[in-house]
């Protein structure tokens, strides 16, 4: 099934250090309404089934999104909405936010949370926010960032003293996320796949992942091109029949970071946007990956 994270705009009304959307050079961009519905319409065309509204905060611009959801309903598009609160200081206002977003026909709210959002946006919006959902029937589920450290037991058992729908997902020490400390890991030897769906910004480049992999500038090698000089279904052929990202995909990260000469010592000392970083931003490795890809990679096995 095709899916996109659409970034409508890049503005957020808060600076959380962990950000792995923040780009300094596009901190406020926006894309036109009626640009952003005739993508959608082309979309649909596409065949695309899931479209998740992210970037920075979508409810910034919130009648601009229930346009566009609405639009999403009636192609029979799911959609999702990625928000950090801010508009739940109260009950009230919260369930005024929730049953707009219901009425226009969102699929689905996913609303962020962490340590570092809890600088800026009182963990109180969180729970008015999932707890106006479950009152008018909006399904939600909560995304708790975390780096695992023992500080976030505390903000995690909120949740759980709260019953709240949550999962958690490691921060990506990408974007502002690059300059905190990152925690030392050693992971299980695991493959490693990545479902990578795509992401749209704002200026209209479409890229194939839509975490770490939109900032690999060193050699672009997730950028599929620009939406308006291409077209939707082009690029997201372009993503789909890339072989390199089909091995991202299907044997995982871990498989090409041994076939290219990582020990298994190295690689369970990275997360899996590090080890896609070393091997995908490096202008000299992704070289010698593109050259062997489809002669030896397509036909290894350890
Ligand atoms: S993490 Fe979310 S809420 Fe925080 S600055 Fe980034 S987009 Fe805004
Ligand atoms: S592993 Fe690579 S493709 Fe997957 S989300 Fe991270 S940077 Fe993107």
């Amino acid at each position: 099934m095709r899916k996109i994270a659409f970034g409508y705009s890049t503005r957020c009304n808060v600076k959380c250090e962990h950000c792995v959307a923040a780009d300094a050079a596009h901190d406020h961009a926006k894309m036109e309404l009626a640009q952003a519905k005739a993508l959608i319409v082309e979309m649909a065309e596409a065949q695309v089934r899931g479209i998740s509204f992210t970037a920075g905060e979508p409810l910034l611009y919130i009648d601009d999104i229930c346009q566009l959801v609405d639009l999403c309903r009636a192609h029979g598009i799911y959609t999702r909405v990625v928000s950090n609160s801010f508009w739940a200081k109260t009950p009230e206002q919260a369930e005024s936010c929730t049953k707009k977003l219901k009425e226009h026909g969102l699929s689905q709210l996913r609303l962020s949370y962490s340590r570092w959002h809890q600088k800026n946006i009182a963990r109180q919006n969180v729970l008015n926010a999932a707890q106006s959902c479950q009152k008018i029937g909006l399904d939600y589920f909560i995304s708790f960032v975390t780096d695992f450290s023992e500080q976030d037991d505390a903000v995690e058992r909120y949740l759980r003293d709260h019953n709240l729908k949550f999962f958690p997902e490691p921060v990506i020490y990408a974007g502002r996320a690059e300059t905190i400390v990152h925690q030392p890991l050693r992971t299980d030897y695991q493959a490693n796949c990545c479902p990578m769906n795509p992401y749209l910004a704002p200026s209209l480049d479409m890229y194939a992942c839509c975490d770490a992999g939109s900032h690999f500038t060193r050699t672009n090698f997730f950028r599929l091109g620009n939406a308006k000089e291409s077209g939707i279904e082009a690029l997201f052929k372009k993503s789909e029949t890339n072989p390199l990202y089909n091995h991202i995909r299907t044997i995982g990260m871990t498989d090409i970071a041994s076939f290219i000469g990582f020990s298994a010592r190295e690689i369970i000392g990275y997360r899996k946007c590090e080890l896609c970083e070393i091997m995908f931003n490096s202008p000299a490795m992704l070289k010698k990956l593109q050259q062997k890809c489809s002669l030896e990679l397509d036909s290894w096995h350890r």
